[in-house]
């Protein structure tokens, strides 16, 4: 659906964006993730056509982006744009209008959007009386007025609370069981993991790499057996992989995971050894991320 290859971006003589090239499929949601500064915001204004001078090239359903692209697409800025002074209705009626929509449809519409951003029953209320999440959900239903395809959010959930951050997840379910495609802006990795098919990791403007979040885990990430046991120490469970002390238990890397939690069972039986907890830790998206940077997103 959406094709960027090889594009590059300078602020003066900032590189915000050196050669980056990734393909977002239809039908998916896929996260955007990297540090502050990485050009996220970016390469979305990019994609968005908000700026225009660049290098490389960018496809849209296979035609160069263009003003026609923002009629199937909707954008939810990490700044939140909306009237404070009038109505959540009257909000999402400014934003229809602008796409063209008007009389039974705009109603019907800005009734659809109001259930699906969870306001319905705030419709009649100044904006100005909302709390940070509801205006972040609002301006999200703004963008989703005009019914489009593909769905940029940058940072949608940064300063709201646990209830409204669920509905946006929730409405980001939605959308995709509708069909629609989402890009998703974030430097939380959990949520990325969470709501995303995909993820393309930018670090300093450069694309470190793409794909699957499934496979990319599969590619990346070494599983881990989590084991806390009276008296064990870290020699003897180092024939079972890399180990890591955690406080008073132990973390055993190894890409045989199942066969080697096996043979970590058969052990302690053996040498009657108390165990108090053994588990089997899935590899995180985090782990990925720092595999390939070297560093946690977070740092
Ligand atoms: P992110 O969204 O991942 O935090 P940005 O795309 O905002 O990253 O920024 C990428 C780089 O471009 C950073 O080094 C940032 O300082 C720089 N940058 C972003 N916007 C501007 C601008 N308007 N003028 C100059 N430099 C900018």
């Amino acid at each position: 659906m959406l094709t960027i290859e090889k594009v590059t971006k300078y602020y003066d003589k900032t590189e915000a964006l050196s050669d980056v090239s990734v393909t977002i499929p239809s039908g998916v949601c896929y996260g955007l993730v990297g540090p502050n500064g990485a050009g996220k915001s970016t390469l979305i204004k990019i994609i968005t056509s908000i700026i225009r001078g660049y290098e490389g090239d960018i496809a849209f359903n296979h035609k160069p982006i263009s003003d026609q692209t923002k009629q199937q697409s909707g954008y939810v800025p990490q700044d939140i744009v909306l009237e404070e002074n009038i109505t959540a209705i009257g909000n999402l009626y400014l934003f229809g209008r602008i796409y063209g929509l008007k009389g039974s449809k705009l109603a019907q519409r800005t009734k659809e959007v109001l259930s699906l951003i969870g306001l319905s029953e705030r419709s009649k209320d100044k904006v100005a009386t909302f709390s940070g999440g509801m205006k972040r959900r609002l301006n999200i239903g703004c963008a989703l007025m005009h019914n489009p395809e593909l769905i940029i959010m940058d940072e949608p959930t940064v300063g709201i609370d646990p209830q409204s951050r669920q509905y946006i997840f929730q409405m980001i379910e939605e959308l995709k069981a509708t069909g629609k495609t989402v890009v998703y802006a974030s430097h939380y990795m959990e949520e990325v993991e969470r709501l995303c098919d995909y993820v393309a990791f930018l670090d300093k403007g450069k694309m470190i790499e793409n794909g699957a979040i499934d496979e990319l885990l599969q590619q990346y990430a070494v599983p881990s057996i989590y084991i806390k046991a009276d008296g064990m120490a870290l020699e003897q469970l180092e024939a079972f992989g890399s180990v890591q002390q955690r406080q008073e238990a132990f973390v055993i890397f190894t890409e045989e995971a199942l066969p080697v939690m096996e043979k970590i069972i058969f052990y302690c039986r053996k040498n009657k050894v108390d165990v108090e907890r053994l588990e089997l830790v899935r590899p995180r998206l985090e782990d990925v991320f720092f595999r390939l940077t070297g560093s946690n997103l977070r740092e």
